[in-house]
């Protein structure tokens, strides 16, 4: 029988094989650039004249097909993150921060900033999470307000990727409507005033990440993204598209840490004998194999059925990213093992992958909140 059925559709393997060109233009800006809190102009420069961006963006828009593929998103940041998880953070973030723009902006708005997005002119930014609320989102702070023709915002993002080179954010926050409160999504440029950022935090895996504070600012009602009150649904719809290209760059990131250590044991002898046949190094190196392997399938089954329908098949989404993320966490541990103090020294490949493998597991959905909701539905589905 042929594996026709299990390998990638040709365009998506001609997307790879851009994304994995583009990949190999960072390598020598990669180190810089993943310990970067700004944006790196040269990785930057490279991506906007690679187009890759444009998978990010409808076609309509400037984007590259009709509309935007979770498959091919997903292909693209097992790429970008085998060599830079900075190249795979700006590309992504560009889709994450502009998709509800594009599914229920104002034409107008729409027209301003999502041509720019597509060619890495203007950049894109999500702001949910604040100082004290991550995964309850539904317990935020931040309150829109209508004034006359404007809408008026207050409030405080935390966490922000993309906070401080971002050009506008697409931000969640409570509006009462009919007296009662809902959640609503608006467009606040960066340079709106009322707007500052500051970066307060440094992670184990440097990002350009930070904390935007909005004091009494005021936007055209235009910049409005859906109706009042449907905010959390355009969010869902973006977690839906974007969830799964999480566990595609923990595929690439565990790839490139098993690469690495492979490399490393076979290379380097002990007792005579090279370390990947020593005691359980083979064994550690082959489970890494299988696990990556299992973590891809899975990975690319669920894309490909969320580029179909992103929202019925969240579930198959939630399980990629979870698994994967999980997977690439053992991976690099097993990884930094077989490196011994090669593993944990400073500056070395494999201990940026270990760090860059760590808030995998907890963005887009922590690994345990996920699993909560997918027991649900496992509970629903089963028992009924
Ligand atoms: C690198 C990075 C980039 C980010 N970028 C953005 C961004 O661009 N925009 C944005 O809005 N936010 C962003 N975030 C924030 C991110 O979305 C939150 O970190 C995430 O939602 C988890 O929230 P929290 O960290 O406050 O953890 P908490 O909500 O405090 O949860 C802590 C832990 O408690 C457990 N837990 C919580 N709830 C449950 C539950 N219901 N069931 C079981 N266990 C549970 C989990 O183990 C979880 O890890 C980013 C975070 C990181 C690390």
């Amino acid at each position: 029988m042929s594996d026709d059925a299990f390998e990638l559709p040709t365009k998506y393997r001609e997307l790879a094989d851009q994304a994995r060109q583009v990949a190999k233009q960072v390598i020598p800006f990669a180190e810089r650039a993943d310990e970067s809190d700004h944006f790196d102009p040269d990785v930057r420069q490279i991506l906007a004249d690679s187009g890759l961006v444009t998978v990010t963006v409808p076609e309509r828009f400037g984007g590259r097909w009709a509309e935007v593929d979770s498959l091919a998103v997903t292909v693209v940041r097992e790429q970008l993150a085998f060599e830079s998880a900075h190249a795979d953070s700006i590309f992504c973030m560009q889709g994450i921060g502009s998709y509800a723009l594009a599914q229920a902006g104002h034409p107008e708005v729409q027209d301003h900033w999502l041509p720019r997005v597509a060619r890495l002119d203007a950049v894109a930014a999500l702001g949910l999470t604040e100082p004290d609320v991550g995964s309850d989102l539904r317990s935020i702070t931040t309150v829109i307000e209508t004034d006359g023709d404007n809408l008026r915002i207050n409030g405080h993002k935390s966490f922000i990727t993309n906070a401080g080179d971002a050009d506008f954010y697409t931000m969640l926050g409570k509006e009462t409507i009919d007296g009662q409160e809902q959640y609503s999504l608006v467009l606040v440029p960066a340079d709106a005033p009322g707007v500052t950022v500051n970066q307060p935090h440094q992670i184990i895996a440097p990002h350009v990440l930070g904390d935007v504070v909005m004091q009494d600012v005021v936007v055209p009602s235009s910049h409005r993204i859906g109706e009042p009150g449907k905010g959390f649904g355009l969010v869902l719809a973006t977690l839906s598209t974007f969830r799964v290209s999480v566990a595609g760059a923990a595929v690439g990131v565990a790839q490139a840490a098993l690469e690495e250590a492979t490399r490393h044991a076979a290379g380097r002898e002990q007792f005579g004998v090279p370390l990947a046949r020593l005691g359980g190094v083979p064994a550690q190196l082959a489970q890494s194999w299988a696990d990556i392997e299992m973590a891809r399938a899975l990975t690319y089954r669920a894309a490909a059925a969320s580029a179909r329908d992103a929202r019925g098949n969240l579930y198959l989404s939630s399980l990629a990213k979870a698994g994967a993320t999980e997977a690439a966490g053992r991976v690099v541990d097993r990884c930094v093992q077989v490196m011994g103090r090669f593993g944990i020294t400073r500056g070395t490949k494999i201990e940026r992958l270990y760090r860059e493998a760590r808030p995998l597991r907890i963005y887009e959905g922590a690994t345990e909140v996920i699993y909560d909701s997918l027991a649900k539905d496992l509970v629903r589905k089963v028992v009924g």
